[in-house]
C-alpha cells in the first residue's frame, strides 16, 4: 500500500483559541518567541513560525516542530486545524448573538472555530453528529477548547425539525465526502480507485445536495457553508449547480454569495467551467466558491461556498 509520509505537509497549522488566549501578543512570545516569524508560506522551515493573512490567528509551522506535547496543546489553547478547514467558520462570521447549526460536525474543529466567533456570549450553537463513537470525540473536543456556547446533537441532521430551531440563522454544512483533497492517509492504491469511482461521487453528491436542502428549508437561516475536503468537481460546484436548479431551493431565495463575502484576496475560486451553461452569471458564482489544492496551495485539498438569502420579517418572527 501506497503509504505517504507525514513530512509531505507542507505547513503544520494552528490557531489560537481566543476562547482561552485573550492576549495573544503576550501568549505567542511565551511561547513562541523561539521561532523566526517569516513572510511566505514558502519560506517556512524548521525554527520559523508564519501569520496567515486569510484567517485570523491562525499560525503556520514546519510539520517537524514540536506541538501536540506543549502545554498550549494539551490546554486548548492551541487548535490543530488545517487552513483550508478554516475557512467555513469564518466565511459564515457569525456574531455573538447569532444562532447557528453545524450539521456534520465531529471532530469538532469547525465547530470550535465557529464558536470563537459566538466567543461563549449569548449565542448558540447546535451540532450535530450521527456516528455515536465521533459525537464523543466531539464533546472531548468542545470541552478541550472550552466551547460553552455548543451543545452536541447526536443524531442525523437530516432527520431534525426546522421548526425546532426557528431562530437559527446561520449554517456550516461539512458533510462525508471522498476525502481526495486529502494526502498523507494510508491509502491502498486499490481503495483510492474505489472511493473516486464516478458511482461513489455520484452517491456522496446525491447525499451531500440532500443534507445542504434540508439545511436550506430552516425557517429563518439566511447564510449557509457549504464545504468538503474533495477536490472533484461532482461534490463541489455541481452539488452548487444541482441546488441552484432546485425548485424549492428558488423559490426560498438561496443565491450564491458575491466574492467580496468569501475571502475575497484569496486567489483560488470555483470552476467556472462547471457552471457556465448550467446557471445564472457563472463568474459571480464562481467567485462566490473558495478552492484550495492539495499541498500546492499549503494544505488540504478544499472547497467551501456561502449561500445567502433575505428572509421576510415574518419569517424571522416566527
Ligand atoms: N466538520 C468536521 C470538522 O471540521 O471537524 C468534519 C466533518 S466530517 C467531514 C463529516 C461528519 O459528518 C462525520 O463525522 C459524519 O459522521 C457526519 N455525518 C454524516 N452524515 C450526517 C448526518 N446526516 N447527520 C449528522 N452527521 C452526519
Amino acid at each position: 500500500s501506497a503509504l505517504v509520509e507525514d513530512d509531505d505537509t507542507p505547513v503544520r497549522w494552528f490557531r489560537v483559541n481566543t476562547l482561552k488566549i485573550t492576549h495573544i501578543d503576550t501568549f505567542l512570545e511565551k511561547h513562541f518567541s523561539h521561532l523566526t516569524e517569516v513572510n511566505s508560506i514558502s519560506k517556512i522551515k524548521p525554527g520559523t513560525i508564519y501569520k496567515d493573512q486569510y484567517i485570523p490567528n491562525l499560525y503556520g509551522i514546519h510539520p517537524t516542530t514540536k506541538l501536540t506535547s506543549m502545554h498550549p496543546y494539551v490546554l486548548g489553547q492551541v487548535i490543530i486545524q488545517d487552513r483550508a478547514s478554516c475557512f467555513p467558520a469564518h466565511m459564515l462570521n457569525p456574531s455573538s448573538e447569532e444562532k447557528v447549526i453545524d450539521a456534520c460536525a465531529a471532530p469538532g474543529n469547525k465547530t470550535t472555530h465557529l464558536a470563537t466567533y459566538v466567543k461563549n456570549a449569548k449565542g448558540q450553537i447546535n451540532a450535530f453528529e450521527r456516528d455515536i463513537k465521533r459525537a464523543g470525540i466531539l464533546k472531548h473536543m468542545v470541552e478541550r477548547a472550552g466551547a460553552s456556547s455548543v451543545t452536541v446533537n447526536v443524531g442525523d441532521f437530516t432527520q431534525s425539525n426546522p421548526t425546532d430551531f426557528p431562530l437559527v440563522t446561520g449554517m456550516v454544512v461539512d458533510p462525508s465526502c471522498s476525502g481526495s483533497g486529502i494526502f498523507g492517509r494510508a491509502y491502498d492504491e486499490d481503495d483510492k480507485e474505489e472511493s473516486y469511482s464516478e458511482e461513489r461521487l455520484l452517491k456522496l453528491s446525491a447525499f451531500q445536495a440532500t443534507i445542504v436542502k434540508h439545511a436550506m428549508s430552516f425557517p429563518a437561516v439566511q447564510r449557509i457553508v457549504y464545504s468538503t475536503c474533495s477536490i472533484h468537481a461532482q461534490e463541489n460546484e455541481r452539488v452548487v449547480v444541482d441546488l441552484l436548479n432546485d425548485e424549492k431551493v428558488k423559490e426560498r431565495g438561496w443565491r450564491v454569495a458575491n466574492r467580496s463575502r468569501v475571502i475575497p484576496m484569496w486567489p483560488r475560486r470555483g470552476l467556472v467551467e462547471e457552471f457556465q451553461g448550467k446557471v445564472e452569471f457563472p463568474e459571480r458564482v464562481a467567485g462566490g466558491c473558495v478552492r484550495a489544492m492539495p499541498k500546492e496551495d499549503g494544505g488540504i485539498g478544499f472547497f467551501a461556498v456561502l449561500f445567502e438569502r433575505d428572509a421576510s420579517e415574518e419569517e424571522l418572527k416566527l
